[in-house]
């Protein structure tokens, strides 16, 4: 099969070594203007953006081989069904996995956290068996969890947050014990920013027996994740964070432990075979895949995943590393406002969780929109955050890799036009 490519796009391979220009160029919609300023888009923690090798791969797809896959014999379906089939691979490579069969594609982090919920603890776990996550985690591995407790009365237990933001290992100790079946956690905080020591935690988990979920929503998108090095069991992260489109999620695993989970949904390409009495399920990863995937959006994730290996996820880590630094002492400088979350850069992703004194976190995002900066206002789905922080929301300015310094820049400055605004208003 032969894929044309597009003149009109610059390759990908072409963006190594960083070359923050020419990734900027690849982003449309930084060009935007907002309220007749320049987009600052601060936003990705909720959801990234998409470069043009992202968007004319999901054009090529439905242009030129668009078609169900995997049941049909004609030249497009099984075109279609080589290129899905074929992301498989390519998200293994990224994440270190051992088999290309590990990948299950879902609609995201939240789906694919509910896949291991509903579909391995449900029937593996009772009364008396503990669940552990962390206060920093992401309203989608929490409820699930205490959904889980109330229907088969299994024990949830929490790590709790440290005033900086970050988890405690000796607290972390107190928690994980012999009753552990299941460690869930984040590897980082969205609502703060915290980088968790994911491989100490886990290596407890596994001594006390327990298996490992690591929610890498906001780790895969942004730093080198190895699921050997993090010791995890079950992997769960977005495309749509990662460049990719909306509606992709992988769910990875370890065979044996999927082989120990059960299908959530039944239906058609999940089973082998099918009478009136009874079904048989297909192989993995497709038990797990009921009905017709997201194949089109799944091969642009392809795409994603090709863009972001070109560009080297060490050298990703590099540059928002070196927003971290610089955002911390221009937001440091910034008066009346508190940075949540931990003081050191290492210890944090791209994430400037913050309250700015006297103004309402939604104000703040309203008064920076004006402005042009897009940044994020709430309790950011992580309400036990909030509430161990003692407010009810705060203001998120999130960074990716077509982010500048000079956007920080704007950010602080519109920041301190804000408290003045408010300031004047007050007084
Ligand atoms: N976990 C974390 C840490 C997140 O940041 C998010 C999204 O913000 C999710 C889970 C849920 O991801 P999705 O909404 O893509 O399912």
């Amino acid at each position: 099969m032969t894929v044309s490519s597009d003149p009109l796009t610059p390759d990908i391979g072409a963006r190594r070594p960083f070359d923050i220009a020419a990734i900027r160029r690849d982003f449309p919609i930084l060009r935007r203007r907002i309220e007749g300023e320049p987009l600052v888009y601060l936003d990705s923690a909720a959801s990234s953006q998409r470069p043009v090798q992202v968007l004319a791969e999901l054009t090529r797809f439905y242009r030129d081989h668009n078609a169900n896959v995997h049941r049909g014999v004609h030249t497009l379906s099984v075109e279609a069904t080589e290129l899905y089939e074929g992301v498989r691979e390519k998200v293994r490579a990224l994440i270190g996995g051992a088999s290309e069969r590990e990948i299950i594609f879902t609609s995201g982090t939240t789906a694919s956290i509910n896949l291991v919920a509903h579909g391995w603890a449900r029937a593996r776990l009772g009364p008396g068996d503990e669940v552990v996550i962390s206060e920093i985690e992401h309203h989608s591995n929490i409820v699930p969890w205490q959904m889980l407790r109330d229907d088969r009365g299994v024990v949830l237990r929490v790590i709790p947050m440290s005033p900086d933001g970050t988890l405690d290992l000796d607290a972390a100790r107190a928690v994980i014990g012999p009753r552990t079946r299941l460690l869930a956690i984040t590897q980082v905080s969205n609502a703060l920013g915290t980088v968790v020591p994911v491989r100490e935690l886990a290596d407890l988990a596994h001594d006390a027996g327990a298996l490992v979920l690591v929610d890498g929503a906001q780790s895969v998108p942004h730093m080198p994740v190895d699921v050997n090095e993090l010791g995890a069991d079950l992997l769960a992260f977005s495309a749509h964070k990662m460049l990719g489109p909306t509606g992709v999620g992988v769910l990875w695993g370890r065979m044996e432990v999927l082989e120990s989970m059960r299908p959530l949904m039944g239906g058609g390409d999940m089973i082998l075979t099918v009478s009136l009495e009874r079904s048989t399920w297909n192989e993995i990863p497709h038990r797990f895949e009921a009905g017709t995937p997201n194949f089109a959006d799944v091969v642009a994730f392809g795409t994603a995943i090709d863009y972001l290996r070109a560009l080297g996820l060490d050298a990703v880590r590099r540059h928002e590393l070196d927003l971290i630094d610089h955002g911390l002492a221009v937001l440091g400088d910034v008066p009346g406002l508190t940075l949540h979350g931990p003081r050191d850069a290492h210890r944090r992703g791209g994430v400037f969780s913050f309250s700015l004194e006297g103004v309402h976190p939604h104000d703040v995002g309203q008064l920076l929109n004006s402005q042009g900066v897009a940044v994020r206002a709430g309790h950011h789905c992580a309400q036990p955050v909030m509430e161990s922080l003692g407010v009810a929301a705060t203001t998120r300015a999130s960074v990716y890799l077509y982010n500048t310094r000079s956007e920080l820049d704007a950010l602080s400055e519109a920041l301190r036009r804000t408290a003045r605004f408010f300031g004047d208003a007050g007084s």
